[in-house]
């Protein structure tokens, strides 16, 4: 406990840090991708321009991750229906999911009490474990999302995919900042999620097993 927590600690200061960062290099970072634009409407080397426009692409995709890391205010914590939130999650994911010849199943309890939250950060790790839920079967396969009460207090998410699994000596290191097994990983999606449902005084546990799959459980306070 005493590790976990000292851990928690860091990744909210290194949250915060970054997230800061990240602010100051977003403006820049716009100025210097609608100059690229421009020489590319004027009609310079096309190649050396796509390649620079799809690495701004790519900086752009680590800063928001890493804003997302700034402690939301208080003010931004609204009562909400998560049926309705992972509805919209799953209309965004579906192409994503067809063309990966994944199929989402779902299991949703319908009437549950609203969750105090922060409606673009869930959303943001909704889509974050569905993305990677996806891209841990590449040959295809099932996910299965499922929403339940949970005693009288809180809210259970799991999803549940039969992807590659992850191995026991990587499971502990899920949710590092930059940890990824992917060649064009940014192995930031997990430390976002950690620390967002954190912010939401919530829990993420993970289970896997290699070869057969992987389970993400979220649990969450309900009102
Ligand atoms: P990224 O997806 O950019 O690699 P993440 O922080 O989202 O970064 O995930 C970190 C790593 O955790 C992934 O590279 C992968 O090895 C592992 N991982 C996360 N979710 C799953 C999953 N559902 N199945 C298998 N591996 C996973
Ligand atoms: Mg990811």
């Amino acid at each position: 406990t005493e590790e976990l927590l000292r851990k928690s600690e860091m990744l909210s200061a290194v949250g915060e840090l970054a997230a800061g960062i990240a602010h100051e290099i977003r403006n820049p970072l716009t100025a210097l991708k609608g100059f690229v634009q421009l020489m590319k409407a004027q009609g310079g080397n096309e190649k050396y321009i796509s390649i620079m426009l799809s690495e701004f692409t790519r900086i752009e995709h680590i800063i928001n991750e890493l804003l997302l890391l700034s402690k939301p205010k208080i003010i931004n914590f609204q009562p909400q229906n998560l049926l309705l939130i992972l509805n919209d999650v799953l209309l965004l994911i579906d192409t994503q999911a067809i063309m990966n010849q994944v199929h989402i199943l779902t299991e949703l309890e319908e009437t549950l009490p609203l969750v105090n939250c922060v409606e673009n950060q869930l959303k943001q790790v909704f889509i974050n474990l569905l993305k990677n839920a996806i891209e841990s079967m590449p040959d295809g396969g099932s996910i299965c999302v499922t929403m339940k009460r949970l005693g009288d207090q809180s809210i259970n998410i799991q999803i549940r995919d039969e992807g590659c699994g992850i191995p026991t000596d990587k499971l502990q290191r899920l949710g590092e900042p930059f940890f990824t097994t992917k060649e064009k990983g940014t192995g930031l999606g997990m430390m976002v999620s950690f620390n967002i449902i954190e912010g939401h005084k919530g829990k993420m546990l993970i289970t896997s097993q290699e070869n057969k799959g992987t389970t993400i459980s979220i649990i969450l306070p309900s009102i």
